[in-house]
């Protein structure tokens, strides 16, 4: 039995988050292969770096090496210190190399080996955190472990197929001889031997990813939450832990701004019908949230809501649409030529609405100017809207469930501009300003959960 288990960057972000996560880890029944983020604030610090590198990187590193080393030192003796530091210089020693390389700054996927850095050393620590407890453990990179990743700079896909073979050599024989790999997450590499990052959270997704190539029995993501919840506990203080959700539910929920999973975590285990737990790890004693194919219905009209803001509304108007299919397939293939991601389409007699990011809108525009005046009259936009995904039983098949929520919706006095029901069979969502988000979900939970 192989359990992979992710912690994100506050579940091992201090000496003390560390040695709690190590307990975990040893507690775990089975196999295990631990998947880590950076430690907290780590990437947002490597992210800044990139922005004014020449006047940010000896300040950078001095800080890097001080937070990794402090904890180091503190939790090891001499010798087991002395062994982290034989594998921490190299790793630093090319830190550095890279945040002095000009040419290297050149390249797009430069932000991407400077913002991966952070999970280098954060595995490092626990890996010989575990050591010393006497331990067979073993700290790899994804280019040690061969996690492929294709795509554009900062938002790289994994390649399924031949990860699962790479893993196959490099991790699963120290498996067998009983060491607990601690991998890298958040990115893989390229067809050029370069990180590829999976967009920020992506450690989330990297563990799904590593969980699929092992065949994994099941996944644990480690976080600072008790489990999924009814929506943001941020936002709404009252937010209640979901037991068990199918993956259609956490997919959608993710996908649309449940920061509590990468948007695209569940595709990798979902293909291969592995569970995946969300649990706490500052309380090992809560069990978390199961997600796997079946899960019981509980006439929850609302389970739970998420939200995604500065998103944009282009609205094609073109007379033809309804009688010429291949009107929408024109638009539909201009915009995807931009490769940007299109969170909900709608149409009617004369129209097509495409809802994008805010920062894809002029790329966006460039293409659909290139189609022909008579196949599109006007388009129109209209930016800073937000999408809100709500989650439940019987939201598409019973008769005035809609009518619920849009009365709740109308309470608060918000405009909905856009809708997509039924497209998915779980969820219902909606476009809202961006100024309305938050007594938009405030008010939807208050009523349908709380209540
Ligand atoms: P990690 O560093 O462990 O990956 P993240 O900060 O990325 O943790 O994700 C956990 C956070 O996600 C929680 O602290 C919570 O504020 C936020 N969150 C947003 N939506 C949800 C939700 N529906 N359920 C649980 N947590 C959520
Ligand atoms: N460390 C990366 C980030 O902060 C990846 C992750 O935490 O999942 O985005
Ligand atoms: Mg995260």
């Amino acid at each position: 039995m192989i359990t992979v288990m992710k912690f994100g960057g506050t579940s091992v972000g201090s000496l003390e988050a560390i040695e709690r996560v190590s307990k975990i880890v040893l507690d775990t029944e089975g196999d295990k292969v631990v998947v880590t983020s950076a430690m907290s604030g780590i990437t947002n610090f490597l992210v800044a770096c990139c922005e004014d590198r020449i006047n940010k990187r000896d300040e950078t590193l001095d800080a890097f090496e001080k937070k990794h080393l402090e904890v180091a030192k503190t939790m090891l003796d001499d010798a087991q210190y002395q062994e982290f530091l034989k594998e921490f210089q190299p790793r630093m020693d090319a830190f550095t190399a890279l945040l002095y390389d000009d040419t290297a700054a050149d390249n797009p996927f430069y932000k991407d080996n400077v913002t991966s850095q952070g999970e280098r050393f954060s595995s490092l620590l626990l890996c010989h955190k575990l050591r010393a407890l006497g331990h067979k453990s073993v700290a790899l990179t994804s280019e040690d472990c061969g996690i492929v990743a294709e795509g554009r700079p900062l938002s790289g896909n994994a390649n399924l197929r031949m990860t699962e073979t790479n893993m196959g050599i490099n991790v699963l024989p120290y498996i067998a001889k009983g060491y607990i790999p601690i991998i890298t997450g958040f990115y893989g590499i390229n067809k050029d031997d370069l990180p590829l990052t999976f967009g920020r959270g992506g450690s989330d997704y990297a563990a799904a990813v590593v969980a699929n190539a092992l065949n994994a029995d099941m996944l644990e993501i480690w976080t600072d939450v008790d489990g999924f919840m009814s929506a943001d506990p941020r936002v709404v203080p009252a937010a209640v832990k979901i037991d068990e959700m199918s993956y259609a539910e956490a997919a959608e929920l993710a996908y649309f701004g449940a920061k509590v999973l990468h948007p695209r975590t569940i595709e990798p285990v979902r293909k291969k019908h592995i569970p995946l737990k969300v649990r706490n790890s500052f309380r090992p004693e809560e069990k978390g949230t199961l997600i796997s194919r079946y899960r019981e219905s509980h006439n929850e009209l609302l389970r739970s809501v998420a939200s995604k803001c500065d998103l944009s509304i282009i609205s094609i108007s073109s007379p033809e649409v309804a009688y010429r299919p291949d009107i929408v397939a024109k638009i539909l293939g201009k915009i995807s030529e931009n490769d940007d991601a299109i969170y909900s389409i709608s149409t009617s007699l004369s129209n097509v609405a495409f809802l994008i990011d805010n920062n894809d809108v002029k790329a966006t525009l460039m293409k659909l100017n290139e189609l022909d005046n008579d196949e599109v009259e006007r388009i129109d936009v209209e930016s800073d809207v937000a999408l809100i995904c709500c989650v439940g039983d019987h939201l598409m098949g019973q008769s005035g469930t809609c009518g619920d929520i849009f009365s709740a919706v109308k309470e608060v006095g918000a405009n909905v501009n856009m809708i997509s029901e039924g497209a998915s069979s779980v969820a219902l969502n909606f476009v809202v300003p961006n100024g309305d988000v938050l007594p938009v979900i405030k008010i939807l939970h208050k009523k349908f959960v709380e209540e």
